[in-house]
């Protein structure tokens, strides 16, 4: 699959020396487009908040910054980072194993929403709220791995829920947690309403279907208890396809349902925290071919860099799509190695066959020297990538920002 740059991105790229490569490229303008259109798209009473774990850079979320509501930190790590990169920001605090000093650090910030991963934490969360912050009321939403339509998650990437995970608590223990929370037990802890993210790469459709039913559930759950639950949140997993990366998230559509949904329940507000369906389109992995080689009957050529940079497509077991940028000028004495069959197989520089960027991509007559440019990497790429195996060195990062 190849898919072309940003202007703004293939300028920057084309200007760049091989020294200079590889290199991140962030179109910061398209970012903002972006996110522009998904608040948009979002009727009232529909928050967003950006999950950061799949691109915490701080440009990146300072840009985010007037689109979105708050954001979604799943460590203690994230916290400080976050809290320093958007300072007075709201801060929702999730993730499994959450450590004491997590948490104490967590209420010494005024965290506005914490996602309890089971009942121990939530116990922990309570002692801890009533020594840390002993005139504050918390905000809690117990997130829960709910059963969903077998169906939307067959076709979703990375599921959380609906089967055995560590992820939230499991829905029989529901009535427990509830209890807790509401039979003054912990009254330093506020039942805010509820939380599930079951499952990334899902389309519209099928992010519908499962809002639905998790906000079907969580109101039954308040009727059985007699309380009452003002928030839910239904998470991320919006679906970036990285087969086809002109076919977005259907983000109107969703808003639609979402609309339509919250026309049932007057006094309830949907969370949502999406994090790839953000960043990912902004993002370039830039780079040249150093090499171009035949090894039993295929092709391949080796670009500066790797899957220690760009790791996404090692991880989900894709084909990351690129364009190739020519380059005429060859600068060395020695004979410029070319492509003779149609498809190339993009890899990298490290020692192993799962550096694999691409495989059997269209490109005739590719050369060393010619530039390769990786879509689709704004999000889960960088942040999630091995960097010091081989210790080749790290890619520059540019942010290409009109703004300033
Ligand atoms: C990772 C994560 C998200 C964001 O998921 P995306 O697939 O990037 O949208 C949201 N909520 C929770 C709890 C997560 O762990």
């Amino acid at each position: 699959m190849t898919t072309s740059p940003t202007d703004a991105v293939r300028d920057r790229v084309l200007s760049l020396s091989s020294g200079e490569l590889p290199a991140y490229v962030y179109d910061m303008a398209a970012l903002r487009e972006h996110a522009a259109a998904v608040r948009a798209a979002l009727p009232e009473r529909v928050e967003l908040y950006y999950a950061a774990k799949a691109n915490p850079e701080p440009e990146i979320l300072a840009a985010l910054g007037p689109y979105v509501d708050g954001y979604e930190v799943a460590s203690g790590g994230e916290l400080a980072h976050v809290a320093a990169a958007v300072p007075g920001r709201a801060l929702a605090f999730g993730g499994p194993g959450k450590t004491p000093p997590e948490i104490t650090a967590a209420l010494e910030l005024g965290v506005e929403r914490f996602h309890v991963e089971s009942e121990y934490e939530l116990h922990m969360l309570a002692e801890l709220a009533r020594e840390v912050t002993p005139d504050a009321r918390v905000a809690v939403l117990p997130r829960f791995n709910l059963p969903v339509a077998t169906g939307s998650l067959a076709a979703s990437s990375l599921a959380m829920g609906g089967r055995p995970t560590p992820f939230g608590l499991d829905p029989s223990q529901a009535d427990t947690v509830v209890g807790l929370l509401t039979d003054g037990t912990y009254p330093q802890l506020e039942l805010r309403g509820v939380h599930a993210h079951l499952a990334s790469g899902l389309r519209a459709p099928e992010q519908l279907a499962m809002a639905g039913s998790i906000v079907n559930w969580a109101v039954g759950l308040a009727e059985r208890h007699g309380v009452r639950l003002t928030e839910v949140n239904v998470g991320g997993g919006m679906t970036v396809d990285y087969a086809a990366p002109e076919d977005r998230f259907d983000w109107v559509a969703y808003g639609d349902g979402l609309a339509e949904l919250l026309g049932r329940y007057r006094n309830l507000t949907l969370r949502i925290e999406p994090g790839r369906a953000l960043t990912a389109y902004c993002g370039w992995y830039a780079t040249e071919v150093l090499d171009v080689k035949h090894s039993h009957g295929e092709e391949f050529a080796v670009v500066r860099g790797g899957t220690h940079h760009l790791r996404t497509p090692a991880t989900k077991g894709h084909d990351q799509p690129c364009a190739f940028l020519p380059v005429e000028d060859w600068p060395h004495p020695w004979p410029r190695p070319v492509a003779r069959r149609e498809l190339v197989t993009l890899t990298g520089q490290l020692c192993t066959p799962k550096d694999v960027l691409a495989r059997n991509v269209p490109a005739p007559g590719v050369r060393a020297g010619d530039r390769v440019v990786f879509a689709l990497a704004g999000a889960y790429a960088w942040n999630i990538s091995h960097h010091d195996f081989l210790m080749h060195p790290r890619p520059g990062f540019h942010f290409l920002d009109p703004w300033t």
